[in-house]
């Protein structure tokens, strides 16, 4: 296990400056933050730190600025709005991540104060893991801490450069939190273990897909991903979107895993997201013309029926269809309320990706109605394929 901040002695952050990586990566609509969970589960790390008289610097990236500066992305809505969460006065904003404003804001800090930084990606050496950029953000502190599990995979200068030229480097409570749940998820799964997968890109799905299929004693599979497996079987799939490359693979996994892989019995098919006449519920064969955009009823029962078997284990990712438009949401709202009372009788129930917790939102279901909603879409896919993730990796490196 990597060091975590409540393994060094408290005298070691009194009065002195901790430089915390955070995921701030929150949708933000015409200044408005629709969403705010991944800032609610930095609370604990920023408190710990606060409290024991530690000067907190949060630093984190929101959304593809690519290295320029764009007003519409400033932190500044998040500074406002952690003040009202953590319910103190101002969380301070530095307005800048180099320069004048930066230095005069580090000085000013006194023991147990917060400062954000502003946006990390409106500098080029940042996603470029620039040698120069990740010393000067070095200079701000004496002591690293990684608490930005949605951005852990990435090998940029605040998660990676930045953390080799500090000693004292340590994961904060939420990157040690989701590392202690997707390993339980990986190598210890209560049975029945139950995996959801939907969404698209079978790519960004297929280490963890190898690692869990094995383990899993069912695996559900909707979405867009399900139609390569269902064409790998010879099912008709119409005009429904197929990864032809992924095609051997799918073979492959239904050769050996036949018995516990489900797919979808019918589909809500159409001519298009945008074009819906001539909507149906279609059986087996989808006609040529028209694409499979939801799972259908039938299907929407078995998955509901196979998540509330017993209590074991649920894993989901990935939507079961194009849930964003109201006609094609069914197939994840089901699986996302049957999957909440899962949790209520008392399975372990772990959801992961960002448009899956999106879906969660429509369905109305809280994140307190899972066992755990991880902050990381990609990280938490690689983590359970266990692949390397350097922010995790440069914890422990010499
Ligand atoms: P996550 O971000 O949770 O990992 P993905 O990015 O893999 O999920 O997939 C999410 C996207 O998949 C959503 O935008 C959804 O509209 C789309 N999707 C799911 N099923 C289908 C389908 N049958 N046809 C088209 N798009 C789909
Ligand atoms: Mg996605």
């Amino acid at each position: 296990m990597k060091q975590l901040i409540s393994d060094l002695p408290d005298n070691r952050y009194a009065g002195r400056r901790v430089f915390v990586r955070v995921d701030f990566n929150v949708p933000i609509e015409k200044g408005q933050i629709r969403e705010d969970y991944r800032l609610r589960r930095a609370i604990p790390t920023i408190e710990y730190l606060s409290q024991r008289g530690a000067k907190v610097i949060l630093a984190s990236h929101l959304g593809k600025p690519k290295g320029t500066v764009l007003p519409e992305l400033s932190l500044k809505p998040v500074a406002d709005r952690l003040a009202k969460i953590l319910n103190v006065p101002a969380v301070k904003f530095a307005g800048a991540v180099v320069g004048e404003p930066v230095t005069r804001a580090l000085d000013a800090m006194k023991s147990g104060e917060v400062l954000l930084l502003e946006n990390l990606r409106f500098e080029r050496g940042e996603e470029a893991n620039d040698p120069a950029f990740a010393k000067h953000l070095a200079s701000m502190a004496e002591v690293y801490v990684n608490d930005a599990f949605g951005a852990i995979h990435r090998q940029h200068a605040s998660i990676y450069g930045v953390a080799q030229l500090f000693s004292d480097r340590l994961a904060g409570f939420l990157v040690g939190k989701e590392m202690e749940v997707l390993s339980q998820v990986r190598d210890r799964p209560a049975r029945p273990f139950r995996v959801v997968v939907g969404g698209i890109k079978i790519k960004d799905k297929l280490s963890a897909l190898k690692a869990l299929m094995p383990k899993a004693d069912t695996v559900l599979v909707g979405g867009g991903i399900a139609y390569t497996f269902l064409a790998a079987e010879g099912v008709a799939t119409g005009d429904s979107p197929i990864e032809p490359e992924f095609m051997p693979w799918a073979k492959d996994m239904l050769a050996q895993y036949r018995e516990k892989i489900v797919l979808p019995a019918d589909h809500v098919v159409a001519k298009d997201v945008k074009q819906r006449d001539g909507l149906q519920d279609v059986h087996r064969a989808i006609p040529a013309g028209f694409k499979g955009l939801d799972i259908g009823r039938d299907a929407s029962l078995t998955f509901g029926h196979e998540l509330l078997r017993g209590t074991g284990t649920i894993f989901w990712n990935g939507p079961l269809g194009a849930f964003e438009v109201d006609e094609f949401a069914d197939g994840t709202v089901d699986v996302a309320r049957a999957m909440a009372l899962a949790h209520w009788r008392g399975a372990f129930t772990v959801v992961g990706g960002g448009d899956t917790v999106a879906a969660l939102r429509k369905a109305e279901v809280l994140e307190t109605e899972m066992s755990h909603v991880s902050t990381g879409g990609g990280a938490s896919l690689k983590f359970i394929g266990g692949e390397e993730l350097p922010g995790i990796a440069v914890l422990s490196e010499k």
